[in-house]
């Protein structure tokens, strides 16, 4: 397996084992873009998010951003950020920070959609917001979110020049 190829292997390994599988993410899309793309399948979906987490930036925020949450969970943070990070504190903002670094690479629409998804946080994003779990998920969904609003951004870039070339 080549370098790169090892690397998006590793990040999709590191989303399963904290309860995220790709087919999670592809119903966000799902959900942000089924009200304007006609046909909407789940594979589009999936081929998008797939497309995203094939890019090293995305692949270096889920990396950074799941490292932290683990060591967060083992205690392995200096204090005061150890109970910043496992309180998920309300003025704390880095964890969107990271998200945003993801959204960034795919324009203003993903802004958009972020923003949408993180208000109303559908399907794993719910289940990963709920603290009585024990697990400390506070950049991951953040991250989740985010790439989600990009695949649905490719998406839709992707829907829009199909229109302009009438096919
Ligand atoms: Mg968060």
């Amino acid at each position: 397996m080549t370098k790169k190829g090892a690397m998006k292997e590793h990040c999709l390994n590191l989303l399963n084992e904290r309860g995220v599988q790709v087919e999670d993410i592809a119903e966000l899309v799902y959900f942000l873009q089924e009200k304007y793309v006609d046909d909407l399948s789940m594979e589009d979906c999936l081929a998008n998010v797939d497309k995203v987490i094939s890019k090293r930036e995305i692949q270096n925020a889920i990396l950074t951003g799941v490292t932290l949450d683990k060591a967060a969970e083992q205690g392995l943070i200096e204090q005061p950020l150890l109970d910043i990070i496992l309180e998920d504190e309300g003025l704390y903002g880095v964890d969107e920070v990271v998200a945003l670094s993801i959204v960034n690479v795919y324009g203003s629409i993903g802004f958009t959609n972020y923003g949408y998804i993180d208000k109303l946080k559908p399907g794993i994003l719910e289940k990963l917001n709920d603290k009585s779990s024990g697990a400390c998920h506070t950049f991951l969904d953040d991250i989740v979110g985010a790439i989600a609003a990009s695949a649905s951004s490719r998406l839709a870039h992707a829907e829009a020049h199909e229109e302009e070339e009438g096919s």
